[in-house]
């Protein structure tokens, strides 16, 4: 089949290897030249142990308490957008205990095949993304913070993660001996694991190119035809591509693109924001959330370390806030008091757009009206981490093969 792939971020180039594997003519297309999208400055977990989807009662709750500070954790830039209310009222609405308890498993499990995708690569001599298994510290500073990672890890081993230990203060400067953190302790998630990220889609580039997959960079889809019920040609400004299978993996560009098939995606982009310091003079051993600082820190690649976080739900070409990437050096700095990261000028700072569907899950499968179409978009917080088990169920699903897993609570029209 000639499949074509819209959108080379993770999700894109890892659905276009594993149909590229199953013996398909494949073609990625994407507006830009698939260098700098949002799968590059992410913190580059692997992680199952994000079961919890975006949309919880409690990020409502705060959401708007922080909605109107432009250096909080969560904001939501104000704009009179249909979409924009459209996609906060079925959050909202869908943001319940039991959302959170239904969406445990799913996530951990397509996390899980994902990771194991990953680990089968890094056996590969073209793979080498400095994947790491050390496993994920959640920091906390307070009592809440300590009853809410208590929580998580008796959920973890609820879910069978039972390699999941919560550690005093003391363990976990064993564990970190070269650096003072200010912490009451920490949950350490040790089924995740984490790369580096812009190898690893350097990397898959440089495979799918090798192995014959067409990469049309700087080229946007415009538009689509359609014959009998299947999308038969992909348009862009240069050129109309016949297709028998499309792949729709725009990331947050997803929604008004599948609106051009006259598909309805509720779909916003939330906006991260990430500074890596690549000859650090700061020491970390493994990669750690903090808990009330909502930022996120890895060591990668060497010396490297990244710190990254917020979500700043806006639109794709608003400007970017440096008001923001002071609100997450500021919150490591609470946390470690020896690391003094100078606010960086704007041609240090990397952001992405993360493609937040409105409960917090994937949107994967085929879609209803059209037969030869594959959705896989929505992966907001976890895109990374769900990006090479998403690229294996796409192909199984083209493929018609049995699926890695039941794929029902990601499907596209749970919002109808
Ligand atoms: C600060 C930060 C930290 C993060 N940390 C993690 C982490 O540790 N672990 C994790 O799992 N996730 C993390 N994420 C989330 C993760 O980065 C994303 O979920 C993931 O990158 C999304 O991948 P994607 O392929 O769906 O989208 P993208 O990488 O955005 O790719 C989509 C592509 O589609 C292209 N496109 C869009 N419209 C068109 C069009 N009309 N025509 C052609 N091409 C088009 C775009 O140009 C883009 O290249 C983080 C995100 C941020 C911002």
């Amino acid at each position: 089949m000639k499949v074509i792939v819209i959108g080379g971020g993770i999700v894109g180039l890892s659905s276009a290897y594993y149909l590229q594997q199953s013996g398909h003519e494949v073609t990625v297309i994407d507006k830009t030249d698939m260098s700098s999208n949002c799968s590059y400055g992410n913190a580059g977990y692997v992680c199952p142990s994000h079961f919890v989807p975006l949309a919880t009662p409690g990020i409502v709750k705060q959401g708007l308490k922080w909605m109107w500070n432009s250096r909080s954790p969560f904001y939501v830039q104000p704009r009179l957008s249909w979409s924009l209310i459209d996609w906060g009222m079925k959050f909202m609405k869908v943001a319940t205990p039991e959302h959170v308890e239904r969406s445990a498993i799913p996530l951990r499990d397509i996390a899980i095949i994902s990771k194991k995708m990953y680990e089968e690569w890094t056996a590969l001599p073209q793979f080498r993304f400095a994947y790491e298994r050390k496993g994920l510290l959640e920091i906390f500073q307070t009592d809440t913070g300590g009853d809410h990672a208590k929580h998580m890890l008796e959920k973890a081993h609820e879910l069978g993660l039972t390699d999941t230990v919560l550690l005093s203060k003391e363990q976990l400067d064993a564990l970190e001996p070269q650096t003072r953190i200010l912490a009451k302790g920490a949950v350490h998630f040790q089924c995740d694991a984490h790369l580096y990220p812009n190898k690893l889609m350097q990397q898959l580039l440089a495979d799918l190119r090798q192995k014959g997959v067409r990469l049309l960079g700087n080229e946007e889809v415009t538009g689509f035809e359609n014959s009998q019920g299947s999308i038969t040609k992909v348009k862009t400004a240069k050129a109309v591509y016949d297709a028998d299978a499309i792949v729709l993996s725009s990331g947050s560009w997803s929604r008004e693109l599948a609106a051009k098939m006259d598909l309805k995606i509720p779909l916003v982009a939330g906006r991260g924001y990430s500074v890596t310091l690549e000859d650090s003079p700061y020491k970390l051993n493994h990669p750690a959330v903090l808990i009330e600082g909502r930022v996120a820190l890895t060591p990668m690649d060497g010396n490297k370390i990244r710190f990254g976080g917020t979500m700043e739900i806006t639109s794709t070409d608003a400007p970017p806030r440096m008001s923001r990437v002071k609100g997450v050096l500021e919150a490591v700095e609470r946390f470690f008091p020896d690391f003094t990261v100078p606010m960086p000028t704007m041609d240090k700072v990397w952001y992405g757009f993360r493609p937040c569907s409105a409960d917090g899950l994937p949107y994967l499968g085929r879609t209803a009206k059209w037969k030869n179409v594959v959705v896989a978009t929505g992966h907001a917080m976890v895109g990374l981490s769900l990006g090479a088990g998403t690229g294996k169920i796409v192909s199984e699903i083209l493929n018609e093969e049995k699926l890695s897993m039941d794929i029902a609570p990601f499907n596209l029209d749970r919002f109808r």
